[in-house]
C-alpha cells in the first residue's frame, strides 16, 4: 500500500521528532513512533541557519520539526525546537521526566550516605526520583525488605530488581514508558547491564550513525538518549554519578521528603530557620536522615559562599523567539533555574570542541 511505502523528497511534509543524539552541528532525530509509515526512522539533521544565528541550539531530548528529508541518506534540517519543559544542565537532557537512581543491595555494599546524596541531588533537579535497588539476588528477602522499610521511612519506594535473574526487569521497562528517564548511580551497581536488559537489540545505540557523529560515543561526556522497545527513552548521565551537591541552603529541606512532610503540617518559629539550631524548630529530630540534612547543610552553605565571590551568571533568556512568535522557556525548579540557555549553549560548544580536536 502506499501508506506503507517510504516517503520520496518531494511528498514529504515537516514531521516532529526528538533529538537522541548530538555531536558537533549534528543531530539525530528519531521521528514521532506514532507517525504514519515512518514513525521510528533516525535522520541525521543539521540546523536551519536561521536557529543558529539566533543561538537556539538543539540538545538531546529537544521536540524538533525537522524538514527538507531526504530519505535516501536519511538526512534532514531541523527548522523549530519546541519549548522545554525541563532542562537538565550536566549533562545537557531536554525534556527528561524522572531521574531514575540506581544503587546495588550488595556488591558495592549499600552506603546511606552516598545514596542520599546522590537522592539530593537528583531531587535537586525537580524531576520526579525514583528508586532502583539491583542485585536482589545477593541478599536475603528479610535483607531486603529491612532496606525498602527504611527507605520507605526516608520517602521512597524503591524498585527492586535482579538484572542477573531478570527480575524486575520488564515491570521497570513498562514503568519508562513514554518518558525520558535519566539514569543515574556510581558505577559497579549494574547500569549497563541494566540498559542491556531493557533494550535487547543494543544496535539501537545509534551505532547507524557514521563519520563524525558516531565518533566519541564512548567519551565519558557524550549523552545519548535510547530507546525502550516500550517506548520510553533513557539517557545514562556520566555528569551525574559523582554528586557533588551545589544548592543553596534555603533550597536544601525541599530535596528531603521527610523535611517536606514535616514542613507541610508543622511551622518552624522563623520562617528561615535552617533547621540546625534555631529554637522552636519542627525539622530537627532524631528521624535517620537528620545528620545527612546537617552534613549537605554545610556543604551548601560552604557552596554559596564560593558563588557568592564569583561573578553571577548571565540568564536573560527566560523568553526566546524563534519563530517570530514569543516562546516561554519553562524554568526548573532549584538551581536548574539558575541555569541560562547560555550555559547549555557553552557546554555543547565544549563538546563540539572536544570532538573537533579528536
Ligand atoms: P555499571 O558500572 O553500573 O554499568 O555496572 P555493570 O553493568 O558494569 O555491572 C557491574 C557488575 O555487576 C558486573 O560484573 C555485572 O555482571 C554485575 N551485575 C549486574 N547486575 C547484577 C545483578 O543483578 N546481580 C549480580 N549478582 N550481579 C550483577
Ligand atoms: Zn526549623
Amino acid at each position: 500500500m502506499q501508506q506503507n511505502s517510504t516517503p520520496t523528497a518531494s511528498n514529504s511534509a515537516r514531521l516532529v521528532g526528538t533529538v537522541i543524539a548530538v555531536q558537533a552541528n549534528f543531530c539525530q532525530v528519531q521521528i514521532d513512533p506514532d507517525t504514519l509509515a515512518v514513525g521510528g526512522k533516525l535522520i541525521l539533521c543539521t540546523r536551519r541557519a536561521r536557529l543558529q544565528k539566533i543561538g537556539v541550539s538543539a540538545i538531546v531530548g529537544d521536540r524538533v520539526t525537522i524538514d527538507e528529508i531526504d530519505w535516501q541518506g536519511s538526512k534532514g534540517v531541523v527548522v523549530d525546537v519546541f519549548p522545554r519543559h525541563s532542562l537538565l544542565d550536566r549533562p545537557p537532557v531536554a525534556n527528561a521526566d524522572r531521574v531514575l537512581l540506581v544503587f546495588a543491595l550488595a556488591e558495592p555494599a549499600l552506603d546511606p550516605f552516598l545514596m542520599s546524596k546522590f537522592l539530593v541531588k537528583a531531587e535537586s533537579t525537580g524531576l520526579q526520583v525514583s528508586l532502583c535497588l539491583n542485585k536482589s539476588d545477593l541478599v536475603t528477602d528479610i535483607q531486603r525488605q529491612e532496606w525498602c522499610g527504611r527507605l520507605a521511612e526516608w520517602g521512597y519506594q524503591p524498585i527492586v530488581i535482579s538484572v542477573e535473574n531478570g527480575i524486575g526487569v520488564k515491570e521497570l521497562q513498562i514503568e519508562l514508558d513514554r518518558q525520558i528517564t535519566v539514569f543515574a548511580g556510581h558505577s559497579g551497581v549494574g547500569k549497563s547491564s541494566l540498559t542491556n536488559a531493557l533494550i535487547p537489540d543494543s544496535n539501537i545505540r545509534v551505532a547507524t550513525v557514521s563519520g563524525k557523529l558516531s565518533r566519541g560515543r564512548h567519551t565519558t561526556r557524550h549523552v545519548q538518549l535510547f530507546t525502550l522497545p516500550t517506548g520510553g527513552l533513557i539517557a545514562d548521565t556520566p555528569g551525574f554519578n559523582q554528586p557533588d551537591l551545589t544548592c543553596s541552603p534555603t533550597e536544601l529541606p525541599g530535596y528531603f521528603p521527610e523535611i517536606r512532610q514535616r514542613l507541610a503540617t508543622a511551622h518552624c518559629q522563623f520562617s528561615d530557620c535552617t533547621h540546625r539550631d534555631e529554637p522552636n524548630c519542627v525539622v530537627r529530630g532524631d528521624w535517620e536522615r537528620y545528620p545527612h540534612y546537617l552534613d549537605f547543610l554545610a556543604d551548601s552553605i560552604a557552596w554559596e559562599q564560593q558563588l557568592q565571590s564569583q561573578p553571577k551568571i548571565e540568564n536573560n533568556l527566560k523568553q526566546k523567539s524563534s519563530t517570530g512568535k514569543k516562546q516561554y522557556e519553562p524554568k526548573l525548579e532549584s538551581k536548574y533555574r539558575q541555569i541560562s540557555r547560555h550555559t547549555i549553549l557553552q557546554s555543547l560548544d565544549e563538546l563540539s570542541e572536544e570532538l573537533d580536536d579528536d
